[in-house]
């Protein structure tokens, strides 16, 4: 008899992190391995779990046996159980927790099990009740699920009695996954899913010589060799003549993938320029380059440390996707698979497109709108290795290929990497550092704006940073080709200006203190009106952007542009309505320092001072009033918030169907429209009242983003900033396209005030229905924490709060929050039981 293995499970209750060890019983020996899916006994129930390693002998006296199988095959790889040990010890989530993002939806707790009888002589005598009642209602009807014989055969242990059949072999189980739910009506697509040339190969072999269908399917299988994109069903059948058996019998036979169109379609289609062969790299690409492939050239040893990551610093239009393709298809070259990140998939349409096309077949898209079914598939054939490249939101990081070689991180600055609502409250681009050293892949992060403590730490870990400092477009070699593209008939003068021209836009900063001195109460300056008018007159388009976030809590003087700040924190102080005073209250969301709202500016005196709140209807009813002849669109949470409307107000604009566009920030990413030569900022400075040691960071990169939309063609362009804080350093950086100016003086105002990257941070939240509970909860966990610091000596770690949260509410329940920050915040609440407190390390917001 051979010995018992044991194994050790991270089972996924929560609230339980340990783990726990179990035998395998005889059915499962040799079927188990570390990163299996099973199921085990757990108390009296039965729970899934991932195994994390095989073991000769258990740390326990008495085991219990697993159940089941989830899976044939590991859902996780080693690199990444590796991976999930390190996000538990980092982020302080469960472990189990850690293993969530990386199961698709549906294999997790919603799968079932099929069961199948073999149609093998039953000896019918050595059943017992159970079984026979089991055996008979599968022979009557069929292949059964779990949960329709729970229907058939309710509370009767029938799961018990399965254990033997299957032992004999007279019944066969699978998990299986749910139907798909609901899903919205969409386009079908179809793309090939092997190179040209192994379609070609496979012609002959699609159906018996001379018949029909072959020559359907054939006729399928040319004209998808002909174009690498997705492509309509419809369009298909009418070109070939086939029909959705034939698609179906293809996609079997893994030639083509059926897809849904509407996920990525471009709402720019007309406009974009997919280069679906690599162009000649320009001198700077080329420097930038050379470095990358180096690196793929040397992380495919196995000997010698991983490579460190690239910091891609680049402005927009500057060539970074190129560099990443570029790295993609070495990447592929090594026998490797790649992973691309992207903020949100719906706002990228051009990014994903151009990976599609230059990969045709390989590349598998994850994103929020496939349906679970359709996760799973993904998941399953990147597993198999058959999906070589993987472009997706952050979750996307979790899918199991086999060898990542690479790894991007594209636009790494961007708070969705950044997931804070469930546990594991992970940070993509930290836990993309921690594979690419388990998986020895190379790493770029690529960013025109990335954050300062990124930046930093590549400069004190000398990583090497990549430099692309030029737009693409201001490279002459490229001007002509890309005017022909877009349509333009005149050419731009040739010589240093026109080129020039084509970089970044110039940005002009107008002190709205002065506009109303001179007796101008709209919220347009003079400027910015005559900006628009000239727009106008020359049928171009323009922007007016909004930044939403803060405008109705906003205190400021408008006068002398004044703010009031926290005495001890030295942050902006926000208005609230306080329920016990009638009138509105000034409070300080890091320490809860409060006061009452002024009469007049302490500075200047004047009685201006107030809280400002202007949104997006506002906006565009004054500009209707001042152009009535200007066709505007509003581009903002209400008006995209219906499905598919977001494509809607993209193409209507593009398509040059209005003339003015005014939105919030959801416009700031990914737009590149050659007609819209003007970008205004209505109130550029409304980010950086916010009360979080990120606003001066955030505000810089938005402001940033939303400059570059202007002057994207070679009709150049121009922004423009209006704010009541002219001299703020995030607002002269952003207007001076000042990365570095920007960089060094926030780094100054991060170490006086002690915040990262020059400290950790962690942040503690607790959530309730009453908020002087809420509270009282808060002041005992402070009080714990602070026992704890003494206990441990942590000594230069600091306690701030408790303190009701800046977004103090939240479906219903009171937030209230305790911030720790010191040089490792973290290890003082490693090992700790938190009950319900939610638990940030690092967080990105103090919110
Ligand atoms: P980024 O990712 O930095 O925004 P892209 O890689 O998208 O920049 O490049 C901007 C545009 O220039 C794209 O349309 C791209 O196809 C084109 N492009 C990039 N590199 C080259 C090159 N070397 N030659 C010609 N066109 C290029
Ligand atoms: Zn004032
Ligand atoms: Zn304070």
């Amino acid at each position: 008899m051979s010995e018992t293995l044991y194994a050790e499970v991270a089972v996924n209750i929560p609230q339980v992190s340990g783990l726990f060890h179990y035998h395998l019983p005889p059915e499962l020996a040799g079927q188990v391995l570390p990163g299996s899916l099973v199921v085990a006994p757990f108390g009296n129930r039965e729970v899934q779990g991932i195994v994390l390693r095989l073991l000769q002998q258990p740390e326990v006296r008495e085991t219990r046996p697993l159940l089941a199988l989830l899976d044939a095959q590991p859902v996780v790889t080693p690199a990444q159980l590796e991976l999930a040990r390190w996000m538990a010890n980092e982020t302080l989530s469960p472990l189990a927790a850690c293993f969530t993002p990386m199961l698709p939806p549906g294999l997790g707790q919603q799968s079932d099990t099929l069961f199948h009888l073999n149609p093998t002589k039953i000896d019918e005598k050595v059943l017992n009740q159970t079984q026979l009642r089991l055996v008979h209602l599968l022979t009557q009807r069929g292949d059964l699920r779990g949960r329709q014989i729970e229907s058939a055969l309710p509370r009767q242990g029938w799961k018990a009695a399965t254990r033997a059949l299957i032992k004999r072999g007279w019944l066969v189980s699978r998990p299986i996954l749910q139907p798909p739910s609901v899903r919205p009506k969409t386009v079908r697509t179809v793309q090939l899913a092997v190179s040209p040339e192994e379609a070609e190969a496979r012609l002959e072999s699609l159906g018996r010589a001379g018949t029909a269908a072959l020559q359907r399917r054939q006729a399928i299988l040319r004209f998808l060799i002909r174009d690498p994109l997705p492509i309509e069903a419809a369009w298909v059948y009418a070109e070939t003549g086939g029909s959705l058996a034939d698609l179906h019998k293809l996609e079997e036979e893994g030639l083509v993938i059926l897809g849904e169109n509407e996920t990525w379609r471009d709402p720019l289609d007309h406009l974009s320029v997919t280069l679906s062969t690599a162009p000649e790299l320009t001198h700077a690409q080329q420097q930038a380059w050379d470095t990358v492939r180096a690196a793929i050239a040397r992380a495919a040893d196995t000997i010698g440390s991983a490579p460190a990551p690239f910091l891609l610093h680049g402005i927009t239009g500057s060539g970074k996707t190129e560099i990443y393709m570029q790295a993609v298809a070495e990447t592929l070259r090594q026998g490797r698979q790649a992973l691309i990140l992207v903020p949100e998939i719906s706002l990228t349409p051009q990014t994903v497109r151009r990976f599609l096309a230059r990969f045709p077949g390989q590349v598998g898209l994850v994103h929020s709108r496939l349906s679970p079914g359709e996760r799973y598939d993904t998941w399953r054939r990147a597993r198999s290795g058959a999906l070589r490249v993987i472009v997706g939101p952050r979750s996307a990081l979790f899918t199991p290929l086999p060898d990542p070689g690479l790894i991007v991180i594209d636009e790494c600055h961007d708070s969705a990497y950044y997931q804070e609502d469930t546990p594991p409250t992970y940070h993509a681009i930290e836990t993309a550092i921690a594979y690419a050293r388990l998986a020895r892949s190379v790493l770029i992060l690529g960013s025109a704006t990335p954050d300062v403590s990124l930046y930093y730490r590549a400069q004190q870990e000398r990583w090497p940073i990549l430099q692309l400092p030029v737009r693409i477009l201001a490279h002459r070699q490229v001007v002509a080709a890309q005017m022909a593209q877009l349509g333009i008939s005149s050419p731009p003068a040739p010589g240093e200006g026109s080129t020039a021209a084509l970089n970044l836009p110039p940005v002009k900063v107008i002190d709205m203190r002065q506009e109303l001195k001179a007796g101008n109460r709209t919220i347009f300056s003079r400027e910015l009106q005559s900006a628009l008018q000239t727009t106008l007159a020359a049928h171009q388009q323009a922007i007016l952007f909004l930044n939403r976030r803060g405008t109705a809590t906003y205190v400021f003087c408008r006068q002398c542009g004044y703010t009031l700040k926290c005495p001890r924190c030295d942050l902006p102080l926000t208005y609230h309505v306080d329920s016990e005073q009638s009138s509105g209250g000034l409070v300080c969301h890091t320490c809860n320092y409060r006061r009452l709202m002024p009469k007049t500016c302490p500075e200047c005196s004047s009685p201006h001072i107030r809280q400002f709140g202007t949104g997006t209807e506002k906006v565009e009813s004054d500009i209707q009033a001042l152009f009535p002849q200007a066709r505007t669109l509003r581009y903002d949470y209400e008006t995209t918030r219906l499905k598919g409307s977001h494509d809607v107000l993209l193409q209507t604009f593009s398509e040059h169907r209005a003339d003015i566009l005014i939105g919030t920030q959801m416009l700031a990413k990914g737009l590149d429209l050659p007609l819209v030569t003007l970008v205004g900022a209505v109130l550029a400075d409304v980010g950086l009242q916010m009360p979080d040691y990120h606003a001066g960071e955030r505000t810089f990169q938005l402001l940033t983003q939303v400059a570059g939309r202007a002057g994207r063609s070679p009709l150049g362009g121009r922004a423009i900033l209006q704010t009541f804080q002219p001299e703020h350093y995030a607002i002269r950086a952003a207007a001076g396209h000042d990365y570095a100016g920007f960089l060094r003086q926030e780094l100054i105002y991060r170490r006086k005030l002690g915040y990262p990257p020059f400290a950790r941070l962690v942040r503690l939240e607790f959530r309730h229905s009453d908020n002087s509970q809420a509270e009282g909860e808060a002041r005992q966990m402070a009080q714990k924490l602070e026992t704890w610091m003494r206990e441990g000596d942590h000594r230069a770690t600091s306690l701030i709060g408790p303190v009701p949260c800046f977004f103090s509410r939240q479906n219903n329940l009171f937030r209230w929050q305790i911030i720790l920050r010191g040089p490792n915040p973290a290890a003082i609440l490693r090992g700790r039981s938190l009950g319900e407190w939610r638990v940030e390390v690092d967080p990105a917001s103090l919110l």
